[in-house]
């Protein structure tokens, strides 16, 4: 099927700021609450929220095979679980609707009222329900990074590192969306002199720069997914900040791997952009030597090349941007991470969400994380209010930004943000 809602040449009706996120040619996927405090599954062009559910209502859907509350819903799984075809059609059908020359909706002002809502309108919500998170370790910077600096320079990367794509399994419940904030957690930490741990506030919050793929279901259990069909089964991606408290996570991470000190919160950005819609945006992933083994060997380029920010706002100030990396970075691509994933017949299901790991690049500059930017705050970075950070201080709002861009379109997430509150009172 075509993907005609890719067309750089289309223009809407509907009004677009330059260098917006959101021209017609991205068409997210999101679930916002409305000024009528009615949940309802929408999508976005410019700074334009529109209403899917009242769009289906409306008739502006009819042809295409769709349960009539698919759109009423507060998550997007059902409507993932429709699978591929059904996504195209109704993408295609959006952006056929938004069209300059369409006059269906854009002369018919009682519709209008009922589907389009400034965003100041709404309220986004979480897009889906995410039963089982998983997070990589995905860039081979990040984890070359982090093992000189938790464990061994000379041995930074551990051996399985260049044959696995490394994870783990992580906590779904505290997923949120961009703009809740984030209280400091509290926990234990490593012995100091007297040999017993420490407990209290983390004291070395950090961020972790992130993008996350959300599937569809895909196999049963005990199937795997064919490296060549991974793709088939992405819905699309958002960013995501995987906050991560470095001193509690140091001390209870052997043998097992992260737990308390990084399931307290997750961000992600509030609009799912589809795989279709960065279809432009492909590159080929870095060399892989030693080869993989077949099971996870592709063809063609598996990467995406999406310019991410991270950016740290103190309390009332200025924003700083501290680390420009990119997506294209990954050494494991998602659809090496999904078939490797399922190799071993473990099932995947619609609205789970994949976690790339902290996506740093090879420069100083590029690194996705405090701990890494920082140097464990042996290199303190300088905000342009004068003030310093190792890590993250309370009242500090951190905002993740990622975008693809050519000479035709600009595709992006929009912001996925997140304020530090001081930790609770013990
Ligand atoms: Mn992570």
């Amino acid at each position: 099927m075509p993907l005609s809602a890719n067309d750089p040449k289309r223009q809407t009706w509907l009004e677009v700021p330059n260098q917006s996120d959101f021209p017609i040619q991205n068409i997210p996927f999101g679930v916002f609450l409305t000024r009528d405090d009615i949940i309802t599954i929408g999508t976005r062009i410019g700074d334009t929220a529109i209403d899917l559910g009242a769009l289906h209502q409306l008739g502006y859907f009819d042809g295409i095979d769709l349960t009539d509350d698919i759109f009423l819903q507060d998550s997007l799984n059902d409507f993932i679980a429709d699978g591929r075809k059904t996504w195209r059609l109704v993408r295609n059908r959006v952006s056929d609707i938004f069209l300059t020359d369409n006059p269906a909706l854009r002369d018919h002002q009682e519709h209008r009222n009922k589907v389009l809502f400034s965003m100041d309108e709404i309220e986004m919500q979480l897009p889906v329900d995410v039963g089982d998170y998983t997070d990589f370790y995905a860039s081979k910077e990040h984890a070359t990074n982090v093992g000189s600096l938790f464990r061994d320079p000379e041995n930074a990367l551990l051996p399985n590192w260049l044959h696995i794509p490394i994870g783990y399994h992580g906590r779904s419940s505290s997923i949120i969306p961009s703009g809740t904030p984030v209280r400091r957690p509290v926990g234990q930490t490593k012995p100091g002199e007297d040999g017993k741990p420490g407990f209290g506030p983390s004291r070395l919050l950090d961020f972790e720069l992130e993008m996350a793929f959300i599937t569809t279901a895909s196999n049963d259990l005990g199937k795997h997914i064919p490296i060549e069909e991974a793709e088939d089964y992405i819905f699309g991606l958002v960013l995501f900040n995987d906050w991560s408290a470095r001193d509690i996570q140091a001390w209870e991470y052997v043998p097992l791997g992260p737990f308390l000190g990084k399931n307290f919160a997750s961000t992600i950005s509030p609009w799912i952009v589809t795989l279709d819609a960065l279809e432009s945006f492909r590159v080929e992933g870095p060399e892989q030597n030693p080869q993989p083994l077949p099971y996870l060997q592709h063809q063609g380029p598996k990467n995406f090349d999406i310019h991410l920010q991270a950016i740290i706002q103190p309390d009332d100030g200025q924003e700083n941007v501290v680390a420009q990396s990119n997506f294209k970075y990954m050494y494991w691509s998602m659809a090496q991470q999904l078939a490797h994933h399922t190799v071993n017949g473990c099932n995947v299901r619609s609205g789970d969400m994949m976690g790339s790991g902290t996506i740093s690049g090879p420069t100083k500059d590029s690194y996705g994380s405090m701990l890494e930017l920082s140097w464990r705050g042996q290199n303190p970075l300088k905000l342009n209010d004068g003030s310093e950070r190792k890590f993250i201080n309370d009242y500090d709002t951190v905002i993740l930004r990622g975008y693809c861009e050519n000479d035709e379109v600009r595709i992006g997430f929009g912001d996925c943000s997140g304020k530090v509150l001081p930790a609770r009172k013990l």
